[in-house]
C-alpha cells in the first residue's frame, strides 16, 4: 500500500485519503466514508456522471454500517434497492433520531459533527443538518446542541424513544416485500416465477404467510408482518377477502402497494377498488416482467 498526493474523491471531489492496492484505491473521505475503486477510474473524478450528492451519502451510509463498497458501474442502480433518502423534514429527523439510538443508549450522548455527518442524513449540507437536529430538539426529540458551534453533542429524550417506537411498527426502508394472494395451486406458478422472483431481482426480501395454516383468519402474524414491510404486492386472482384487508391495512399504514391481476379476473374486481392501476398479467414471466418495471418506476424513486 502506498498513499497518493493530494488525491480527489472520486464521488465528491473533495480532498481524500486513497491508498493503492493493487490496480485499486483504498479511499477514505470524510464525506463519502471508505470505499474501493479502480486506478483508472479514480483517476478520472470529473467523469463520474452518476448522481454524486445520493452516492456520497448512500456510500457514507453503507460504510458507517460496515459493509464494504467497491465501485462498478451500476453500483448506483444497486444502492437505489437498498438505500431509501427520507422524503420530508419529518423522516429526515427520524433517520438522526435512528442514529442517535443505534450509537448510544438512554441518559448516553452522541456527538455529530455538521461538517462531515451530513451525508449520513442526506442532507446537502451541514446547514440543512442543523435545521434537522434543531427541528428535533423543538419537538422534544432531543437534548443538547445549544450553540452553532460545527460539532453537536446530542441526546434522546424520552420522547424521542417514544417516538422510535412509533417508527419501528413500521419501516419506510424496510426491505421486505410481503405478497398478499391467493393459495391455491393454480397461483404456485406466478409465485415461483413471477412474484418471488421479480421481488428479489428489485432488492426486496419476499414475505409470504400461508394463510391455509392460519384458518383463513387474518393473525396477528400478517398483521406484525405487513407492519414490517417496505412494499405490499397485492394480487387479485380469486379475489380473495384476505387480499382487500391486507391492502387496506398496508395503505392505512403508508405502505407502497403493487395491485396485480391475472387476464381474465380484473373484471371482478371490487368495484371500490377498481381505480388503482392494476398490473394485469398472462403468465409467471410476464408478472415477473411487469412488476419488476413497475417497482422500479414506483417505489424505488
Ligand atoms: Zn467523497
Amino acid at each position: 500500500m502506498s498513499p497518493l498526493e493530494q488525491p480527489v474523491c472520486f464521488i465528491c471531489e473533495k480532498r481524500c485519503e486513497a491508498n493503492s492496492v493493487g490496480g485499486e484505491f483504498d479511499v477514505v473521505c470524510s464525506l463519502c466514508g471508505k470505499y474501493r475503486i479502480s486506478r483508472i477510474a479514480f483517476n478520472k473524478p470529473k467523469y463520474f456522471n452518476g448522481d454524486r450528492h445520493f452516492m456520497m451519502c448512500a456510500i457514507r451510509k453503507m460504510s458507517a454500517e460496515g459493509k464494504h463498497i467497491s465501485f462498478h458501474e451500476g453500483l448506483e442502480n444497486e444502492l437505489r434497492s437498498l438505500v431509501f433518502p427520507p422524503q420530508n423534514p419529518i423522516e429526515s429527523i427520524d433517520l438522526i433520531l435512528k442514529f442517535v439510538a443505534g450509537n448510544t443508549g438512554p441518559g448516553r450522548v452522541v456527538d455529530i459533527d455538521l461538517s462531515k455527518d451530513f451525508p449520513l442524513f442526506f442532507a446537502v449540507d451541514a446547514c440543512e443538518l442543523d435545521f434537522h437536529v434543531k427541528n428535533a430538539k423543538e419537538l422534544g426529540y432531543l437534548s443538547g446542541h445549544d450553540d452553532m458551534s460545527a460539532s453537536c453533542t446530542i441526546a434522546l429524550t424520552l420522547k424521542g424513544w417514544q417516538r422510535l417506537d412509533e417508527i419501528k411498527r413500521y419501516s419506510r426502508d424496510s426491505k421486505r416485500g410481503f405478497v398478499a394472494m391467493w393459495f391455491d395451486a393454480s397461483m404456485d406458478a406466478a409465485w415461483e416465477q413471477g412474484v418471488k422472483p421479480a421481488l428479489e431481482k428489485t432488492g426486496f426480501i419476499p414475505v409470504r404467510i400461508d394463510a391455509k395454516e392460519h384458518n383463513n383468519k387474518i393473525c396477528d402474524e400478517i398483521v406484525a408482518e405487513i407492519r414490517k414491510s417496505g412494499l405490499l404486492i397485492a394480487d387479485f386472482t380469486g379475489h380473495r377477502n384476505g387480499v382487500y384487508f391486507e391492502v387496506g391495512l398496508a395503505m392505512g399504514l403508508g405502505i407502497p402497494v403493487v395491485w396485480t391481476c391475472r387476464a381474465g379476473d380484473i373484471e371482478k374486481a371490487h368495484f371500490d377498488t377498481r381505480q388503482y392501476n392494476h398490473i394485469v398479467w398472462e403468465n409467471p414471466e410476464d408478472l415477473k416482467e411487469k412488476l419488476v418495471n413497475r417497482i422500479d418506476a414506483t417505489i424505488l424513486t
